[in-house]
């Protein structure tokens, strides 16, 4: 069975469960000789996998019925351009933007293009390895919405508070720990995440949207780029990716029916986190975590053996082991573990006794 041990950034690990009923639905979906792969997007049976999928999402994640639930190709990416899009241009005001790593960077000259970006803190001078003190920030109480990424998945930076001024909207890229532990949806008006982290395979982004973003939806760009369009026809406004979508409802029942919803998510995120962090902590100046430690993400953690030698023999190491997918970002190097839902307990074990024995043979 393949993914057991897969570490990788994204895509990442799906449960194993959840890859097995995949497989056999792609040669017959539910005894109907259909592949899964050839059935239409237009089909009673696809209209109720998004309707299950959304009602699954919002009793799991709690998403009141003034949010609207999207799902959405272009990736997080496209987020970068559709929110700044809908809630800046053409309004006069300025959006504030935490740039703390590799991909909040991407986002700001995207929202550039429609208008005007304060940083309202960039870590970019001290390499990313650390988010701001709530003190640092320098944020606007007229901006037209604060934008930051709750988990920077390059540099394993994840917030453990929340950034903001009241009155001013919130909008967050939770791509890489979105699902991986509760959040209160009230406190933002916009929550985008793709879902080849926690949710499923790469083609689709969930984007969760208050009432009031979708009215400010322009009417003078391409249609796709238009929210409303997609609350209108609930997701199916074109031909939506429909593998991605019906692999990410399986999650959601395995997310709700094997681990029992968000706040176990959380423990068992926890406890793998705090294993792996232990084994990089072992023995301090070995394994060189980025991160400052009151940031440290429990989804990825980025880190460098003393020397680019060791780095890749690592990883080449690991890999031979069975553990794949923990080459560092490309921005960075190094190593980078992400610990995504899917990636089990006895995973991270069987990683952490793989770090033991490489230190003690190259330490
Ligand atoms: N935001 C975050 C936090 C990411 O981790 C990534 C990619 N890993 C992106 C945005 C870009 O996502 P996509 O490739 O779906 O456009």
């Amino acid at each position: 069975m393949a993914g057991l041990f897969n570490f990788s950034g994204g895509p990442g690990a799906l449960p194993p469960s959840v890859l097995r009923q995949l497989s056999a639905e792609i040669l017959d979906l539910d005894g109907s000789g259909l592949s899964l792969l050839g059935v239409s997007h237009r089909s009673d049976w696809f209209r109720e996998v998004v309707a299950e999928a959304e009602k699954i999402l919002r009793d799991l994640v709690g998403i009141p019925q003034d949010y609207q639930i999207l799902f959405l190709q272009g990736g997080a990416s496209l987020q970068f351009s559709m929110i700044a899009m809908t809630l800046l241009r053409g309004t006069g005001k300025a959006a504030d933007y935490l740039e703390t790593g590799y991909w909040s960077a991407k986002s700001i000259p995207e929202a550039k293009r429609e208008g005007a970006v304060r940083l309202a803190w960039s870590g970019r001078e001290q390499g990313y390895r650390r988010l701001p003190e709530p003190a640092e920030l320098q944020l606007s109480p007229d901006a037209a919405y604060l934008h930051y990424i709750s988990n920077e998945t390059v540099e394993g930076l994840q917030f453990q508070t929340l950034p903001g001024l009241p009155g001013v909207p919130r909008v967050c890229d939770m791509s890489s720990d979105f699902l991986s532990r509760p959040v209160r949806v009230t406190d933002y008006q916009a929550i985008y995440a793709h879902a080849q982290k926690n949710m499923g395979p790469a083609g689709v982004t969930l984007v969760v949207l208050h009432d009031d973003v979708v009215a400010r939806s322009p009417e003078d760009v391409p249609s796709v780029l238009n929210y409303r369009k997609h609350v209108e026809s609930h997701s199916i406004y074109n031909t939506p990716p429909v593998f991605a979508i019906y692999a990410v409802l399986l999650v959601l029942h395995w997310l709700q029916d094997e681990i029992g919803g968000l706040a176990a998510m959380d423990a068992r995120n926890r406890r793998k986190a705090a294993a792996l962090y232990a084994a990089i902590d072992a023995e301090p100046g070995f394994y060189r975590p980025h991160a400052a430690v009151a940031d440290r993400s429990l989804m990825n953690a980025a880190f460098r053996l003393p020397s680019p030698a060791l780095d890749a023999l690592f990883v080449a190491e690991a890999e031979r082991a069975g553990l794949q997918g923990l080459g560092g970002h490309r921005s960075i190097g190094g190593v980078r573990a992400s610990l995504y839902n899917a990636v089990s307990f006895e995973a991270v074990t069987a990683l952490c006794d793989f770090m033991g024995d490489f230190r003690a043979r190259h330490g």
